[in-house]
């Protein structure tokens, strides 16, 4: 900000004053310039957030939701958002049914974005009678493990006895892959299971 008569951006907030209308923020400025004394009054204003539509895709998966933006700042593709779902990095934005590299948030029909939630590492274990094979895993953060879940584990099949999160054991209910440490298994003779972690497999040790 600058002086109206001199110019001059030696200036002093004498006092200031927050208003709030229905769709803009403004900020009322006294001020006075310490060159030639001036006094003068400027309003600063910034448009309210809006809810934007968002969607992100996940592995498989696409996840429909909005974000709250400020309609007058600029997004570009490579910014991360803090959606509902952790963060996100935004791939694509939408204007007009065109897919646009940046833009003002204003003028924005859909953002594209992809999950930049780092998945869950939890370690697997699986007991053979002594020997124990043990794995880690990288699962989503809410992935979902209960106590008698039948899994598929390359050449084993085995159920579900304890997992132990952050802060308890759980032999009853379910924990998502977020909390867990560690899952407990033992084979079990069955050719059926619920799910295959095989491919999620980050290290055998
Ligand atoms: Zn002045």
């Amino acid at each position: 900000m600058e002086c109206p008569i001199c110019g001059s951006d030696d200036i002093e907030i004498l006092n200031s004053k927050q208003k709030e209308s229905k769709k803009k923020f403004m900020e009322e400025y006294l001020l006075k310039c310490l060159d030639c004394d001036h006094v003068f009054k400027d309003v600063f204003s910034a448009k309210k957030p809006k809810m934007y539509r968002l969607i992100i895709s996940e592995q498989n998966r696409s996840h429909k939701t909005s974000i709250e933006l400020s309609p007058s700042d600029e997004l570009k593709v490579g910014d991360i958002l803090l959606s509902d779902i952790g963060q996100v990095e935004v791939s694509s934005i939408e204007v007009n049914d065109t897919r646009v590299k940046k833009s003002i948030v204003e003028d924005i029909d859909t953002i594209w974005a992809t999950s930049v939630e780092i998945p869950a590492r939890i370690g697997f274990s699986v007991d053979l009678h002594g020997e124990v094979d043990s794995y880690k895993l990288d699962l989503e953060r809410d992935f979902k493990i209960a106590p008698g879940d039948i899994v598929k584990i390359e050449n084993h099949i085995v159920k579900v006895h304890v997992i132990k999160t952050n802060d308890r054991k759980l032999t009853s209910g379910f924990a998502k892959a977020g909390v867990i440490k560690r899952v407990y298994s033992k084979p079990v003779k069955f050719n059926n299971f619920d799910y295959d972690l095989t491919s999620n497999i980050f290290k055998k040790t």
